[in-house]
This record gives C-alpha cells, structure tokens and sequence, in this order.
C-alpha cells in the first residue's frame, strides 16, 4: 500500500519474530505448512527471512522432528511485484503459480485456500506480535488503546512532516500527538497543515480540523468517514496540490487493477484521466458530480476491494476539497478567456 512500510521492518530487522509468529499461530490452527509471500522488489527482504529460516531449521526449531514435537515447515515465496497479490485470494492464486486475480468468494480460503486446502491469510504485522501477546499476556496488550480498538499498532509517517518515520504506538493515540512526539510535528507548524491521509492511499483524507480530533484507531477514523487501513499516515500540508495528488493515486489503481471487472478495469482509468484534467482545471463544473457518481458506481460493485480502494480517495477529495477543483476549473477558464481578448486584440 503506497504509504505503507512497516512490514519490511519485522522482516529485515526482526525475521525470526516473523518465523515464532509463524509457528504459534500454525500450531493453534494445526496447520503444519506456512508461507511467506514477499513482493518482488523486497529482495533484502527475502534474503533475511531465507536466512532466518536456515537458522531456524538448523537450530531444529522448525522443520520435522523439531523440539516442539510439532513438525513445521516454513516455505519463502517471492512473488513478481503487483499490488493486487496483497488481496488474499489473488495471493493464493500466485503462489499456486497462476495470474496474480483474486478469485470469487466463497469458498473463503478457511474453506478452500491453497491447493485446495483450508488456509489462513494473514499479515505480517498480525503474526510478528503473537510471541509478544502469549508471552506478556493478552490482558497486557488489550490494554493499550480504548474500548474496541485495543493493542499496539506499527505506523508509518511520512509526507510533510519533520522527521517521517516508521513507529510502534499505542491505538488510539492521538493522530497530532503522534506526528508532534515521533516526528517533529508537521514542516511549518500545525497551521501549516492542509491535509492527513491515515491509513494508506485507499482511505479518504481528512482535514486538518479532522486531524486536531483524530484517533489513530478504527471507530474515530470510520466516524470521520475514513479508516484506519494499514495506518499510513500520509501529510500533506499547504504546498500540496491535492487534485494532482489524487490523480496520482487514481493512476496507481488504473495501473495495478488486474482487469477482471469492468467497474474497476474502466472506472479506474476513467476516474484518473477526469482528475488530471481537473489538476489543470480543464473540466466543467458539472463533471465534479459525474466523477462522484462515477466513484460510487465503481465502490462495492467489484470482486475484490481494490475497486472501493480507488473510489474512495476520490470521494474523500471532493467531500472535503471540492472548492479547490471550482477554483482550479475557474482559474482556467479566466486565464483561457485572457488569452483569447489578448489574442483578438492582437489581430
Ligand atoms: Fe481485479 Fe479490480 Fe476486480 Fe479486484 S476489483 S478483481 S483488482 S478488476
């Protein structure tokens, strides 16, 4: 997820807390197979967690007759590089060597997974902190963050702030203090602050009097119409054109769409060409609603979420910013008016 950069941190610094998760969770579920599945371009990545299970295997803490007496093997999977594949069943379908596209539910992969198989899918993040939980107890992590939204969470910042960085807190701390504790506050001070997305680029942004009250956990950002997602925060203060920096977005999700269902496959690449051509301000008014229709025509009519996940930042843009698309469209059309009189007068 654009914004998001926490995993790789378990899996370059910490690969064995993976491999621990890994085994525990298995055990629990009776599973005697796990896999790892990386992106393409984590290749230092990869190499840490083949290590890690060399180790391990060697150490007899995985592998058949270990010292658990709970034979496990752990299987490193290096995929071709799609955001799609992060969707769980279009993982599944790249691991079993096919097209990464998410498949149909049901059956969910609890029912027919892998191979066939009951599975489990599971992040990263999820599994490296379930040492932790067994070991401190599950009282001890409950008791970070408030009612529903309990444990810790690893977040990562970056965008216009001081000091972006990728840290461990609490849930539900405070979405300004943890850009003023962890990474020097917004560049220029708080007034300087046009815009926050929390939870990676799938999620509408807030605004900065959203982001005074904001809670960095799943109820506060749902109230605000937004969402926690994989806590990303993304800062943007007041230099940022934001109709460009949503067009941007547009276009990742035109180009990672996987093509199986036509709101998505047509709609993406709709979406992003309408909002570059709102970045210049070449558009009429009346296609701001047009894109909004079109975004929730696309927004729960796919197989996969990928569809509501480019929705979404374009509903959030005009939710909150849509005087800056009239404006931009005003802009234009003043400077294109100018340009013809001073044309006429010319001739
Ligand atoms: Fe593919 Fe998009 Fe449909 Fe997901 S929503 S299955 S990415 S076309």
């Amino acid at each position: 997820e654009p914004g998001t950069c926490k995993d790789r941190e378990i899996m370059r610094h910490d690969p064995h807390l993976l491999i621990e998760g890994c085994l525990i969770a298995s055990f629990a579920m009776q599973a005697h197979a796990c896999y790892i599945y990386l992106r393409g371009e984590y290749v230092l990545e990869r190499e840490r967690m083949e290590a890690a299970v060399k180790q391990a295997y060697e150490a007899k803490l995985i592998g058949k007759n270990n010292v658990h007496g709970w034979d496990f093997d752990v299987y490193i999977h290096h995929g071709a590089g799609a955001y799609i594949c992060g969707e769980e069943t279009a993982l599944l379908e790249s691991l079993e060597g096919k097209k990464g596209q998410p498949r149909l539910k049901p059956p969910f992969p609890a029912g027919a997974g892998l191979y066939g198989c009951p599975t489990t899918v599971n992040n990263v993040e999820s599994i490296a902190v379930v040492g932790t939980i067994l070991r401190r107890g599950a009282d001890w992590f409950a008791g970070f963050g408030r009612p529903n939204n309990t444990g810790t969470k690893l977040m990562s910042i970056s965008g216009h702030v001081n000091r972006p960085c990728n840290v461990e807190e609490a849930m539900s701390i405070p979405l300004r203090q943890l850009l003023e504790e962890h990474c020097g506050g917004v560049r220029g001070g708080w007034s300087n602050l046009k815009a926050v997305i929390p939870g990676g680029v799938s999620v509408p942004l807030i605004t900065r009097e959203m982001s005074e009250t904001a809670l960095m956990d799943f109820d506060s950002l749902r109230e605000m119409r937004s969402g926690l997602g994989t806590a990303a925060v993304i800062v943007m203060d007041q230099s940022t054109d934001l109709v460009k920096a949503i067009a941007r977005i547009s276009y990742f999700y035109k180009h990672e769409s996987c093509g199986q269902c036509t709101p998505c496959r047509e709609g993406t690449g709709w979406m992003w060409r309408v909002l570059e051509r709102m970045a210049v301000g070449e558009a009429d008014p009346s296609e701001i609603d047009l894109l909004l229709d079109v975004a929730g025509q696309v927004e729960g009519h796919t197989i996969c979420a990928l569809g509501d996940a480019a929705a979404w930042p374009v509903q959030g843009l005009i939710r909150h910013f849509r005087h800056e698309i009239e404006d931009r469209i005003q802009q234009y059309r003043t400077r294109r008016a100018n340009f013809v009189g001073h044309a006429v007068a010319a001739e």
